[in-house]
């Protein structure tokens, strides 16, 4: 048996006391008792065996039960459909206890493309106990679907486990059947080769991923009182670096929970993969426990460092997402993706913390920080999307840009914007704005730890999941003005509701610090081209309304000469570089292999790389508001 936690007993308690009583007397929605059984007999396969056992009321009026494989899972927000995945669906009633008997199967009929019913027996039995059983194949190593083959098991419940229909707020039990001489390890272990697990309802059954394997390890720190478990599983060499790898993460865990506080948990659970594939890579953020996939050895150079970025961003998702929630991340609906406009700052602000921390544990010097926050800047203002698509917006359009598979073409490198970069670069500004308006008293350390307060740690419980409320965005605006002493409804409505450039120059200078601005080249063409093509110059993407555009070049043409100049993708600059703007330049084409023409009008830089560097005029007062937003001190 597991113990849990302080907080899944109340949790339990409040699922307990809502569900009854404000839906009384519905019978399919009274707490049922649910177990998952998890099998893996046959790792090769990469097939899953789950079951699901419900305990069924013996109330006539229930005449069925719906299983429904989610459409998504949190903290990705794109649509997988993990149904697809599922196969040889099948019920019966279990045998009764003490017997050894096989019973008929029960009906079961595929309603849609995620729902899976049962009809139950009329006259069954009290303590009827139903077996839903089904396989899911899972082959991927990622922060959201699963794997399993002759290496490991790593579990995302969301990939895996149906939930039952209007039961995914009753407590469940989970039980895993191992292959020989694997160890099961995630967030709830309190004991070697646990095998039984205890959730107070299915959201948070999904919240704990799991790795099981022969040959991973486990190395262990406190800090405030807490213990924080680091799980790694190697698939190639760690080239010695582990214990520096701990030690790290240790100064990453302090310098966090110094600006937060101590977490409310007893413990935390890494679980760290380098997965040595060149292709598996991710990041994902859970309640007491984070997934993080990294594509080589440990032991390769530069992995470390990019390991060390993940945690810094993981391990802030504690705080900022996980409970500290926009409104529409939790309890959520699974037939439909989510649709929130706050991941600018659920994700953006998270990245921008994540970079901050670096410097805070002192993993990072000035410079390297400084260098990241201007290649956030350089990504968003040279976007083309940024100034057809606001923060906001970018935050709806979740779940077509976070990973999400394109089968069809689209136009989103020109018409949209990552919400991660955006909401960091927002979040930067934002934060040396109130810095230098509040002439150090607060930033954005202090907005944070007020929405973190105010909403999670003291807000009534609105739902049975988690503490507290999501906030919404009058939430956060006005905890922004309320810390910085005056309202900042114009930085929202022109910079994260609308599209004008933030103001970086002005930020910047609160802290004694230079905004430079160069042109990336002296003309724009408007085109990329195809890195995987390296003897042709073969265009990639044509920006819109850039020169290349007007003159209707497209992605897929062949440019073989500028002017009388034959043009390769290694030329391709230097040859620019002998026009100006308001040049006009003949161009070979060759487009499905037809030769023709095309003259474009070269026009003036619209790429910029960004840099940021020290006032040498800084005032004593801007330096000192400097060192303070670098130390957190
Ligand atoms: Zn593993
Ligand atoms: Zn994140």
């Amino acid at each position: 048996m597991n113990k849990l936690g302080p907080l899944a007993s109340r949790l339990f308690l409040i699922a307990l006391f809502l569900f009854p009583v404000s839906v009384a007397g519905a019978v399919e929605d009274q707490a049922l008792h649910i177990k998952y059984w998890l099998a893996m007999s046959q790792p090769n396969s990469h097939l899953f065996e789950v079951t699901v056992e419900v305990e069924v009321p013996s109330d006539p009026n229930l005449r069925s039960l719906d299983f429904q494989m989610p459409k998504w899972s949190p903290g990705r927000y794109a649509v997988f459909d993990f149904a697809k995945n599922v196969q040889e669906v099948k019920a019966r009633e279990a045998c009764p206890a003490g017997l050894d008997c096989t019973m008929p199967a029960a009906m079961v009929t595929r309603v849609d493309d995620q729902t899976w019913r049962v009809e139950l027996e009329q006259n069954r039995h009290a303590g009827m106990s139903l077996m839903f059983s089904y396989k899911v194949f899972g082959n991927d190593l990622s922060g959201t679907f699963s794997q399993l083959n002759d290496h490991h098991a790593n579990l995302n419940g969301g990939s895996v486990f149906m939930y039952v229909v209007n039961h995914k707020q009753d407590r469940i039990a989970l039980s895993i059947k191992a292959p020989n001489g694997w160890h099961i390890i995630n967030a709830l272990t309190t004991k070697k080769d646990q095998t039984e697990f205890e959730f107070p309802n299915w959201d948070l059954l999904i919240d704990t991923p799991t790795e099981i394997a022969p040959d991973w390890t486990e190395d262990d720190f406190k800090v405030d009182g807490k213990t924080y478990h680091v799980v790694v599983h190697s698939l190639g060499s760690e080239g010695g670096k582990r214990p520096a790898l701990v030690r790290d993460i240790e100064k990453i865990v302090r310098a966090e929970t110094a600006m937060w506080g101590a977490p409310e948990f007893d413990s935390y659970t890494f679980l760290l993969h380098f997965a040595n594939d060149g292709h598996s890579s991710d990041g994902m953020e859970h309640l007491t426990s984070t997934q993080i996939i990294e594509p080589t050895a440990l032991g390769e150079a530069t992995i470390y460092a990019e390991t060390l970025d993940a945690v810094a961003h993981e391990f802030f998702h504690l705080w900022n997402v996980k409970r500290l929630r926009p409104i529409e991340l939790g309890p959520w609906d699974f037939t439909r993706p989510a649709n929130t406009r706050g991941l600018w700052i659920a994700e953006g602000i998270t990245n921008y913390y994540g970079h901050l921390m670096q410097r805070r544990a002192g993993l990072w010097d000035d410079k390297r920080l400084l260098t990241t926050l201007a290649e956030q800047i350089t990504e968003i203002e040279n976007a083309p999307g940024s100034k057809l698509m606001s923060a906001e917006e970018s935050s709806l359009s979740a779940p077509f840009i976070d990973d999400a598979p394109q089968s069809q073409q689209t136009n989103l490198a020109n018409a949209s914007i990552s919400y991660y970069a955006k909401g960091e670069t927002l979040g930067l500004v934002l934060d040396l704005l109130i810095r230098g308006g509040t002439n150090g008293k607060a930033g954005l350390d202090e907005v944070m730890k007020t929405m973190y307060d105010e909403l999670y740690l003291k807000a009534p419980n609105a739902t049975y999941y988690l503490h507290g409320r999501g906030y919404k965005d009058e939430d956060f605006t006005r905890i922004v003005a309320e810390v910085a002493g005056s309202d900042q409804g114009d930085f929202f409505k022109r910079y994260v509701r609308g599209v004008e450039t933030p103001p970086y120059e002005r930020a910047f200078a609160q802290v004694g610090l230079r905004f430079i601005r160069e042109a990336r080249a002296p003309v724009t063409i408007g085109i990329t081209g195809d890195e995987d093509e390296k003897v042709n110059f073969k265009i990639d993407a044509v920006r819109a309304g850039s020169p290349a555009a007007d003159a209707g070049l497209q992605p897929g043409d062949v440019i073989t000469a500028i002017g009388n100049a034959k043009l390769t993708p290694a030329n391709f600059l230097n040859l620019l570089s002998r026009y100006k703007p308001g040049d006009r330049v003949a161009l070979s084409v060759l487009r499905g292999g037809h030769p023709m023409m095309k003259e474009v009008i070269l026009a003036a830089p619209q790429l910029f790389d960004y840099r940021i560097e020290e006032d040498p005029k800084a005032t004593p007062q801007a330096k000192a508001l400097r060192t303070a937003w670098l130390t957190g001190k």
